[in-house]
């Protein structure tokens, strides 16, 4: 078995590795190869390796020279940088005259990946700075304590799968916290999944029927548990609403985590 590695050190030693079969390849960074992992490549082949510094525009005008010369450029920098701070280089030098240069965009995003407390330091930092008038979207988000903690920084929108995922792997969110619905503590349990809950199904089933449906792989199962999970989250995000608008939201939010925290009886 292979050891795992992230894919930007299977990539910087790849780019080592191709650097020995191909003699005219060459490497350029925006002073960022300790995090795009280029440095292996700088320390292999000196030679063949270019820091242009802080400066995307300049580094993919020289890799489109270095391409027009004959040479295999790949040009590196974070994604966001790679296109924002250099599109027309990539546009005019690169694409039109279809040169050889690889552009390499690493770090493409937020929020799958890092550890939570770097995903929280970013949105604090960067949500504020954008215009208070216009809708804020976090993709890709979360759990109900990622979606208070989104709402907390300014977050409006979100979308993920886990709602309808968890769902069809029989895990339940609540107002009392999650709810593995196989274990078999629900096996004979004949009180609704969430009795705060107002869906269809905490309205009509129990959770010993809905443990029953999992065991045995019904689809009605994933169908309940999709319907109840996903009202879960529209509930949520009215509530956040609800006490915004009233002024309330810390107050409501203490509320939540002690909820969640206290567990389902
Ligand atoms: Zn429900």
């Amino acid at each position: 078995m292979g050891e795992k590695i992230a894919t930007r050190a299977a990539y910087g030693d790849a780019l080592v590795e191709l650097g020995g079969q191909y003699p005219d390849l060459v490497v350029l960074d925006a002073d960022l190869s300790g995090s795009t992992m280029t440095k292996g490549f700088a320390k292999a082949y000196p030679d063949r390796f270019f820091n242009m510094g802080i400066a995307e525009g300049n580094m993919m005008t020289v890799a489109a020279g270095l391409a027009a010369a004959g040479k295999k450029a790949f040009a590196n920098s974070f994604a966001i940088f790679a296109s924002g701070r250099a599109f027309e280089q990539v546009r005019n030098s690169i694409a039109y005259p279809h040169l050889n240069v690889t552009v390499v965009g690493s770090h493409g995003g937020l929020s799958v990946g890092e550890p939570k407390e770097e995903m929280l330091r970013i949105m604090d930092a960067i949500v504020h700075k954008l215009p208070d008038d216009r809708p804020r979207y976090l993709m890709g988000v979360g759990t109900p304590e990622d979606l208070v903690a989104g709402v907390s920084n300014g977050i409006d929108m979100f979308d993920c799968v886990m709602p309808t995922r968890n769902a069809r792997n029989g895990w339940l969110f609540t107002r009392f916290g999650d709810v593995k619905i196989k274990n078999s503590r629900y096996k004979n349990d004949l009180r609704p999944l969430d009795p705060t809950c107002n869906c269809y199904t905490c309205r009509n089933f129990t959770r010993a029927y809905l443990h029953h449906l999992h065991k045995v792989g019904e689809i009605l199962g994933a169908r309940l548990n999709t319907i109840h999970n996903l009202s879960y989250y529209l509930n949520l995000m009215q509530e956040m609403r609800d006490a915004l608008e009233a002024g309330t939201f810390e107050a409501w939010k203490a509320q939540f985590a002690a909820d969640r925290a206290r567990g389902i009886e």
